[in-house]
């Protein structure tokens, strides 16, 4: 819905255009039949203003059209989510610096998750990544230990000072995760799982929120909302490709979303080359395009032994090719 802005009857219209302008928002004058200009219409291809921030300028009498089908995802804008709590927290968006999120695809046994959290610890990422329970396309593939590797990351990530992230794939497991983990992750194949979003936003986690893969933005920003309004503790978007023409690059990473999810709707997005890519030799390249487009962080795959990896372990890192990525997050990257 275009947003328009109907102007006093001793408005200046050209003055509020340009104070339009100034904030970054592009207007059109809207005129009625004897000429004279009454009302600004919005350009949607401009910086998004909060509705109050319009109705505040001088010689602004009303703004239409304006009301949004997520305003609580609206209120998070520009807003960074607080991942833990007191000196350790890690704030994701809102202009904090980039964050990196690493683990391996699966939590396989004790030992390895250790391993990986070391290897994320010593590459400078802030949280733990891995799947206790994982979604798998074949009922025949390894679905992960559950309960016993939920037990394995949490010691893993206090053992080495990171926050946990973890998928949950089922209701039953909502509050068992979120005792466990400091961020509920939704994956890509559950997005509009709207029974487990519900269950995961009532923790008040903040949940990580990924793509689904074949989801429109609006899609993606309703499950968002879904997640707020059951009382999540704010949503991390997460970008990790959507099914594309070709297979070949697994799938397809949508920058231009990131970008505009960033830059327009100021919200926290880490993206997820791992996923996207599904080959280790890509993931760098795509991680500095992510960090270019804006993206509050990464979400990669790292394994201790990738060569023994019991799912997706041709896009899982080694240690040194884990420690380049950190050191994207760490280098200044101007957007
Ligand atoms: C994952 O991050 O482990 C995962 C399964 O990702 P996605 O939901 O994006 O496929
Ligand atoms: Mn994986």
């Amino acid at each position: 819905m275009t947003t328009v802005i109907t102007l006093r009857s001793d408005a200046d219209a050209k003055a509020v255009q340009a104070a339009l302008q100034g904030l970054g928002v592009w207007a059109k004058p809207l005129r009625a039949a004897d000429g004279r200009t009454t009302a600004l219409g919005l350009d949607r291809c401009s910086r998004r203003v909060a509705p109050a921030e319009l109705r505040a300028l001088s010689g602004v009498e009303a703004v239409l059209g304006a009301d949004s089908p997520h305003p609580r995802l609206d209120a998070a804008a520009g807003r960074a989510v607080r991942v833990g709590e007191g000196a350790d927290a890690v704030l994701v968006g809102g202009g904090a610096s980039a964050v990196l999120a690493a683990g391996p695809c699966a939590a396989e046994d004790e030992e390895q998750v250790h391993a990986a959290a070391r290897m994320a610890a010593e590459a400078g990422a802030r949280l733990l990544r891995g799947g206790a329970w994982k979604p798998r396309t074949s009922p025949y593939s390894f679905s992960g230990h559950g309960g016993p590797a939920l037990r394995w990351l949490r010691e893993a990530a206090d053992a080495h000072g990171l926050h946990l992230v973890t998928e949950v794939l089922a209701e039953r497991d909502v509050d068992g995760v979120a005792e466990a983990a400091e961020v509920l992750q939704i994956g890509s194949r559950n997005m509009q799982n709207f029974a487990l979003l519900h269950a995961a936003g009532r923790t008040g986690r903040p949940v990580l929120l990924k793509r689904g893969r074949a989801a429109t933005l609006d899609e993606w920003r309703l499950a968002a909302e879904h997640l707020l309004d059951a009382g999540a503790g704010g949503v991390i978007l997460c970008e990790r490709g959507v099914r594309g023409p070709d297979p070949e690059t697994r799938n397809l990473l949508d920058l231009a979303a990131v970008a505009l999810l960033v830059h327009v709707d100021g919200l926290p997005v880490l993206v997820d080359p791992s996923h996207a890519v599904g080959r280790r030799d890509l993931v760098a390249p795509l991680a500095r395009a992510a960090l270019a487009a804006g993206a509050s962080g990464l979400l990669v795959e790292a394994h201790p032994d990738a060569t023994r990896a019991r799912s997706d372990g041709p896009q899982a890192l080694s240690p040194s090719e884990l420690r380049r990525i950190g050191a994207m997050t760490t280098a200044e990257v101007t957007p």
